[in-house]
């Protein structure tokens, strides 16, 4: 059968594949796309933040009507807090659901932003219940807002959004999304999910390059906005309301970050769009854990959680297995694989998405193999403590 998707590249000569979520590999028009310049306040510059903000709203699907999508220059982590000080009003209070480092990261940016808060910590990728949420909320009426992440890039989890969504609702509060790794891959259609606003950037799964983050929200929640941000540059009440004045970011936007982006877009839709890239991102995923399950490696989630962005594989028990070693024998073969973040046992990640399709995912299982033959790695078996940490999941 020959793949749906339009035609993958190999990376330059010499270049590895970004086995990481973001950065990662992207097209070669990508790139390309880049090799121009442009003035900010220029009317064609101006067209391409408007066809930006356009296209990510068509990406919602039903129900886009009711939402905006608010560019912000800077990471992804700069959106997380643009959107957290700008819909959290300062006496408000939020329930932030945790199992891996971006929840921590957003409990740590509501503490810089003194916004009133409570984690519910699940540790490195246990997933936060729609059950769980709801007997919080009801125990602390206090709470305006639920702070959840779609997919868990530190652990690869796929979060419960929807049943999370259904308790945060039917107790009346607010949810605000973390979609960072997931949007453009998986879907997040209002008319599914209900949410108050979202996140992502350019350098996940639509695939372009670092430089701006955007929230999507509703209209009424971006009016009601105004003045609840601690800081000048990532409010996003102003850049909402500057740049549909003006047509302008407020500050020096990142030109050719956004003519790549746009170009990225066009390759989305190509693709199919959510559905499209999503159905490449799983089979790139399906084809690399079949491969590694057969040498032995085993998944810390099993497949109900596996999100088709990012997989956390065991660190072999053989002796002869060396993690710096392993990393360094998969880049001389062209992969750049991700360490793990698990605090408990030894594991790393392999991610699924960037212009990548399954043939090279056979590859990277390839690479892999000969990787542990270098070594004299002869099974890939975790140790049983991984297995046993693993067990509380099914538990
Ligand atoms: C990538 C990512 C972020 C943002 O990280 P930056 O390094 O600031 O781009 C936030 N949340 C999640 C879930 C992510 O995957």
């Amino acid at each position: 059968m020959t793949p749906s998707h339009p035609k993958i590249e190999q990376p330059r000569l010499g270049e590895p594949y970004l086995l990481t979520p973001g950065p990662l590999t992207t097209s070669y028009a990508v790139k390309e796309a880049m090799l121009k310049d442009w003035g900010s306040w220029d009317d064609d510059f101006r067209a391409m933040t408007r066809e930006l903000r356009s296209s990510l709203l068509d990406l919602l699907g039903d129900g886009a009507d009711a939402f905006d999508c608010v560019p912000m220059q800077g990471s992804g982590s700069f959106s997380v807090e643009a959107m957290l000080a700008s819909f959290i009003p300062p006496e408000g209070k939020a329930l932030v659901l945790a199992n891996g480092a971006y929840g921590q990261r957003s409990a740590q940016t509501l503490q810089y932003l003194g916004r009133d808060h409570i984690v519910l910590d699940k540790g490195d990728y246990l997933p936060p219940r729609g059950d769980e949420v709801a007997r919080i909320l009801a125990d602390d009426p206090a709470i305006t807002h639920v702070v959840a992440i779609h997919c868990e890039t530190s652990s690869g989890i796929l979060n419960p959004v929807e049943e999370i969504s259904e308790a945060t609702y039917a107790a009346g509060r607010k949810l605000l999304i973390d979609s960072m790794s997931a949007f453009g891959a998986i879907e997040l259609r209002p008319s599914d999910i209900r949410y108050e606003a979202m996140v992502s950037s350019a350098n996940k799964c639509i695939e372009g390059v670092p430089g701006f983050g955007f929230i999507v929200a509703r209209k009424n929640e971006l009016e009601a906005a105004k003045g609840n941000s601690h800081s000048l540059s990532l409010d996003v009440h102003a850049q909402w309301a500057h740049m549909n004045k003006t047509g302008q970011w407020r500050f020096t936007p990142p030109t050719h970050v956004v003519a790549a982006f746009i170009e990225a877009l066009r390759a989305h839709a190509a693709e199919g769009g959510v559905a499209g890239r999503g159905a490449r991102y799983t089979r790139n995923r399906d084809v690399m854990v079949a491969g590694m399950r057969e040498m032995g490696f085993e998944t810390l989630l099993d497949n109900r959680w596996l999100s088709p962005i990012i997989v956390t594989f065991f660190c072999p028990a053989d002796e002869k297995f060396v993690f710096d070693r392993f990393y360094n024998l998969m880049k001389d073969k062209g992969f750049i694989i991700y360490p793990g973040k698990l605090t408990v046992v030894d594991s790393f990640r392999v991610g699924c998405i960037g212009q990548m399709d399954e043939d090279v995912m056979r590859n990277v299982v390839r690479a892999a193999k000969e990787s542990l033959e270098e070594m004299g790695v002869t099974n890939a078996a975790p140790p049983l403590r991984a297995l046993e940490e693993r067990a509380k999941l099914a538990a």
